[in-house]
């Protein structure tokens, strides 16, 4: 899906997405090409819903708030839940998640509540009736992506839950309404910080953003703060301009999957800063339309409509795989490098780092050069080098620095092949590139991304004199 210039995120009514019988009228045409547009540039859209849906919403959101509030500060163990992905379409009822200071309580037909009975308390309002509804809208928007990409309409029924489910069957879609930042909730004291070799702290870039592995996953909340990285690798705010019947749409992993990577996944995080002093923190609603334990997704579809699927979409991945696997963003997301986030240890234990995180990131401590070609190097690695071999569907075997140093004087070499075929800098030996010597190194960044020393303003001779050893820092 190519973009070519939505002024901002792209606004749809769900009711013109459903899709009818006979020739497609121009309202769903045109309001297919909004949604695809929408998602090929922002990686999201605004799904309009009708009136009663969207006063469903709020009234759920409304008695979200005293459901969590009225939660201890500290959940206790039992409830603590760090995305289990064994437990991917098995869980319902309350779970918390310290490190991203996290409540929610999970809706999931078929299962019966795993909420101790111990104290009386009601669940979020109106969630049987909210489920019906957001994964009827889940469905349409799904049928709209694949008349996009002119696939046979419901192509993805075999992977989708029955409707309604049959005896004994166990919904894999799930319904959550959520509470991030609760003031109450003393989570963020676990904060994610970790420490690095260095001795700084940073904090877990993989929890900094999020894809969630549904096809389609619909999402409203009571305050704005979700950012979705756009095409050109900027966040956007994608719920700062909400109408009251207006929720936002995005894609997650598993269609990226069932349609070979047209369909890109949404990397989005919350930005819980401006919560600081809210009473209730921010509060949501979110649907994810999963795909079905004991199927597999596989790009049959996409084929039959004639689109070419590259090799590593072409094997069949069983669906409870997908679930439990973790997946790698960087590979994911090779356009762009993840900014890492950065701290000096030096932080009094009673700020919040999670509160503070913002305000240090625009502002961290330069890392010293040397440090900072090895993680270019890697990052390259991962992104280019990875996406080249994966393309051709090389394995990368790398060899040791001494052994290579002969390798690439000679024509027959053990790694010979794999130089030609990816590329690899001439004269430079086939290692991992953080292995390199540091004028090596800097060879390696610019065969695959061309001005890169130009573009970074690397002090060289600090490279060159003061860490001349070959393995520098790594
Ligand atoms: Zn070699």
């Amino acid at each position: 899906m190519a973009g070519n210039g939505l002024p901002s995120l792209g606004r749809v009514k769900l009711t013109d997405l459903i899709a009818s019988e006979g020739i497609p009228s121009d309202t769903y045409k045109l309001s297919v090409s909004t949604l695809s547009q929408s998602l090929a540039q922002y990686s999201a859209a605004i799904i309009q819903l009708p009136p009663t849906d969207g006063a469903l919403l709020r009234c759920c959101l409304e008695s979200a708030r005293p459901y969590f509030n009225q939660k201890p500060p500290y959940p206790s163990s039992d409830m603590i839940h760090i995305d289990d992905s064994r437990e991917w379409c098995k869980t319902s009822g309350y779970t918390a998640d310290p490190q991203l200071w996290q409540e929610s309580y999970d809706y999931r037909p078929g299962l019966t509540s795993t909420e101790p009975n111990n104290d009386i308390e009601l669940p979020p309002s109106g969630l049987t009736d909210i489920f019906m509804l957001l994964g009827k809208a889940a469905r349409d928007i799904l049928d709209a992506i694949s008349f996009y990409l002119n696939l046979r309409s419901c192509a993805f029924t075999e992977i989708l839950d029955n409707v309604p489910l049959r005896n004994r069957e166990i919904s894999s879609s799930v319904l959550s309404v959520g509470c991030h930042a609760r003031p109450s909730f003393q989570g963020a004291q676990h904060h994610n910080l970790t420490t690095q070799e260095d001795g700084q702290l940073v904090m877990f870039t993989d929890h900094e953003h999020q894809v969630d592995k549904s096809l389609v996953s619909i999402i409203k909340s009571d305050k704005a703060g979700l950012h979705i990285r756009d095409f050109n690798g900027r966040w956007v705010l994608v719920d700062g301009d909400l109408g009251p019947q207006e929720a936002i749409m995005y894609p997650g992993l598993a269609l990226y999957h069932a349609t070979a990577g047209y369909v890109s996944p949404a990397l989005h995080r919350t930005d819980i800063n401006s919560l600081h002093g809210g009473m209730y923190g921010r509060c949501s609603v979110s649907y994810k339309l999963m795909p079905k334990s004991m199927t597999s997704l596989n790009c049959s579809e996409m084929r039959a409509a004639g689109h070419g699927v590259e090799a590593q979409f072409q094997i069949p991945v069983s669906v409870d795989d997908f679930m439990q696997r973790s997946h790698s963003l960087d590979q994911l997301f090779n356009r762009n490098s993840f900014p890492s986030f950065s701290f000096p240890t030096a932080q009094e234990g009673s700020i919040k780092p999670l509160m503070k995180r913002k305000k240090n990131s625009t502002r961290c401590k330069p890392l010293p050069p040397s440090k900072r070609l090895r993680l270019e190097a890697q990052r390259v690695l991962k992104e280019r080098v990875q996406d080249i071999a994966d393309k051709k569907g090389i394995k990368l075997r790398f060899c040791s620095l001494k052994e290579c140093e002969s390798h690439i004087h000679t024509l027959d070499s053990p790694c010979g092949n794999i130089r030609l075929e990816i590329g690899w800098p001439a004269g430079v030996p086939f290692v991992h590139p953080h292995d390199l010597p540091n004028k090596a190194k800097i060879g390696f960044l610019e065969t695959y991304e061309p001005g890169w020393t130009a573009n970074h303003d690397m002090e060289l001779t600090l490279i060159e004199t003061g860490q001349s050893s070959q393995h520098a820092d790594g």
